[in-house]
């Protein structure tokens, strides 16, 4: 899953004027802010790479970058439009009045609410895309990439972003946080899917600790092995909490993990990952004699 769910959700929510400037600025400018954040951090990772590599390839996957590149711009820009509309709808208001749960607890109470209802949601939102054959086509772009890194986080396809979009916005709307939380949780959730997707090694310590909180690049590597059995589990798109409860989770050994074979047992050639076949593939699964879904 990607992290593109909710950018400027908070135009539901009225941002509240705020004293100091560079949170103020944070908060007006969030779509910008986001988008530097999102393509700035990607570049950044996409360098870190370099540095510390988990898997080694010897090539640069040139046409894998751009494709994971324009399908991020194209999402981001997109669904920019899409939640500013339905932000800006009085209709909409009135159907999801914001409950304002958020006030009624201790902030620190209510953003480990926040965490844990979106978390949660976006599980067994993954979950569902993962079991239901036609989400399965759209979802299916995502674990196309055979070259698995910080880009394949935001290669998801269009319908999927606003599927997620649309999800999401009651959920936002029940909750009711202020509009500089929702900004910070966007950030974080941007860096949590980067970092998460990244090909990059961590120390083994330090990975065992991250992994008790976050979703880390060695737990979501397995969810993009091209074994079935491991791309469905490590469901969780932040934290590995809701996997371990509902018990799909996956551990593979560090050494394993580096040889594993990524994407999918199909759509494996160049061709597959063509920007404009990714955006035909749901529509076309049949007509190219793709696979029904495999529940192991
Ligand atoms: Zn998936």
């Amino acid at each position: 899953m990607h992290a593109l769910t909710q950018p400027v959700l908070n135009q539901v929510t009225l941002a509240p004027s705020h004293h100091n400037p560079l949170l103020a600025y944070l908060i007006d400018q969030q779509s910008l802010v986001l988008l530097v954040f999102t393509f700035g951090g990607m570049l950044l990772f996409m360098v870190l790479e370099q540095v510390w590599p988990r898997r080694r390839s010897g090539e640069i996957p040139i046409a894998h970058w751009l494709t994971n590149w324009f399908l991020a711009s194209l999402n981001f820009f997109i669904l920019f439009w899409l939640t500013l509309q339905l932000g800006q709808s009085a209709l909409l208001r009135s159907y999801f009045p914001d409950l304002g749960v958020y006030g009624r607890f201790h902030p620190a109470v209510a953003i480990a609410i926040m965490v844990m209802v979106t978390e949660f949601v976006q599980y067994w939102m993954h979950r569902a895309f993962h079991r239901f054959g036609l989400l399965w086509r759209i979802h299916a772009v995502h674990h196309t990439d055979t070259t698995v890194d910080t880009t394949t986080s935001h290669r998801t396809h269009i319908v999927e972003a606003a599927i997620n979009t649309l999800a999401m916005l009651p959920v936002f709307f029940v909750l009711g946080a202020p509009a500089l939380v929702l900004v910070f949780y966007q950030l974080f959730r941007v860096f949590a899917v980067l970092l998460n997707h990244s090909n990059i090694s961590l120390p083994e310590g330090l990975d065992r600790v991250l992994g008790k909180f976050i979703v880390t690049p060695g737990f979501h590597l397995v969810h993009h092995s091209s074994e079935s059995t491991c791309t469905n589990s490590n469901y969780g798109t932040v934290v590995p909490w809701f996997d371990r409860v509902f018990g799909t989770a996956r551990e593979v050994p560090n050494n394993d993990s580096a040889s594993m074979s990524l994407g999918l047992e199909y759509l494996r050639e160049h061709r597959d990952s063509r920007p404009d076949r990714l955006l035909l593939l749901p529509l076309m699964w049949r007509r190219w004699g793709l696979p029904g879904l495999r529940r192991d």
